[in-house]
């Protein structure tokens, strides 16, 4: 596998500075103004009431800002924030043990919650609907279930691939959340609140550039703020400006989509070797050296969104725009679709 590029919106090491620039109220919490009024409105009843918040689930591509939401819910209704990853959560007593610990209307976050297992899956569904866990204690035929009462609590759970949750444990969350991605005004307020967090002048056409190749992502954009920073402090006075914005850009070869190497490599792949699609995405990951989960989950939807990729019936398609962008000869694929060659997919 690749190394994650700068832009991979991946949570990974980096140095610390993320959890600086985490908003912890919702007021801090920039754009998305839809989601977060409708959450303050469910926050406040919850809270008049003195109920837990009822479930949340969570989707969207990584990187928005799901896991610092649910902070913020924590925050917001004044209860305990317990958090795990679905992988970590490997046999029934891994969940007793949270549930166990839980107080009245604690948050639980589980990110990345479609990778639950089946039984945990089961022991969640009673928890979330009854405050109940079915436990059983002893062996073979005179093994029994015992139900051990759990507080009032709020499962929030998180995924970048909704459509892989299984039904029923989708239909019981109570507020479904979908973030998608940042509009470039909201990216310029979240790069100018984190240079302030860190100390950083930075000036307007600076900023514009930055949030252009921010690939409409938070957590992509503060780390870009974080290394132009660093060139700043290096080649110039400290002070981001356009100039070393625009040098720090080329210098990781990040252009003016926010695309990096890894993403041209991508489109060009589906152009040169694949005559532009459609190819499936196992083929396409394989061809590219990527796990089919980070092509699906962290390259296209970036790519899907601005037009450059398109996701058919048939595969992946390169689009007019990927060609002219990385100026490569031929005709693209999508002008057969009048002749009933192509279907969108419908997901
Ligand atoms: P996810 O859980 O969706 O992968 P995170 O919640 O970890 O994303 O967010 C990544 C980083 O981006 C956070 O550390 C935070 O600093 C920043 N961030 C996310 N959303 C916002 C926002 N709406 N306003 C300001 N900063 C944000």
């Amino acid at each position: 596998m690749n190394e994650p590029g700068l832009l991979h919106p991946e949570e990974g090491e980096d140095d610390g500075g993320e959890q600086r620039l985490r908003p912890s109220r919702l007021d801090e919490f920039q754009g998305q103004d839809a989601v977060k009024k409708n959450l303050s409105v469910f926050i406040q009843a919850a809270r008049a009431r003195g109920d837990a918040l009822d479930h949340v689930f969570l989707s969207g591509p990584p990187g928005l800002g799901k896991t610092t939401l649910a902070g913020i819910m924590a925050k917001e209704m004044g209860v305990d924030f317990k958090v795990t990853a679905a992988p970590a959560l490997e046999r029934p007593k891994d969940l007793a043990g949270i549930l166990t610990t839980v107080t009245e209307r604690t948050v639980f976050f589980i990110d990345e919650i479609h990778r639950l297992k089946p039984t945990i899956e089961e022991m969640l569904y009673i928890a979330m609907e009854d405050y109940q866990l079915d436990w059983i204690i002893g062996q073979g035929p005179s093994a029994r279930t015992v139900r051990i009462p759990v507080p009032p609590f709020t499962l929030i759970g998180a995924t970048t691939k909704a459509g892989l949750v299984a039904g029923p444990l989708y239909s019981r969350f109570g507020i479904p959340v979908r973030l998608d991605f940042y509009t470039l005004e909201d990216i310029r307020k979240i790069l100018y609140r984190s240079a302030a967090i860190l100390g950083v002048e930075l000036d307007d056409p600076a900023v514009a550039i930055l949030a252009r190749c921010s690939r409409g992502t938070p957590r992509v954009a503060n780390r870009l703020l974080r290394r132009v920073r660093d060139f700043a402090q290096v080649l110039g006075d400290g002070r981001i400006t356009e100039a070393v914005v625009a040098q720090s850009m080329q210098r990781l070869e990040i252009d003016e989509y926010g695309l990096e190497q890894h993403d041209r490599r991508i489109l060009e792949t589906v152009i040169r070797t694949y005559n532009g699609g459609p190819v499936g995405a196992e083929t396409l990951a394989i061809s590219v050296g990527e796990a089919i989960d980070t092509l699906e989950d962290f390259y296209e939807p970036y790519l899907i969104q601005r037009g450059f990729l398109m996701r058919t019936s048939r595969g992946r398609v390169a689009t007019a725009l990927a060609y002219r962008h990385l100026g490569l000869p031929g005709t693209p694929p999508e002008a057969n679709e009048d002749q009933g060659l192509l279907f969108r997919d419908p997901s």
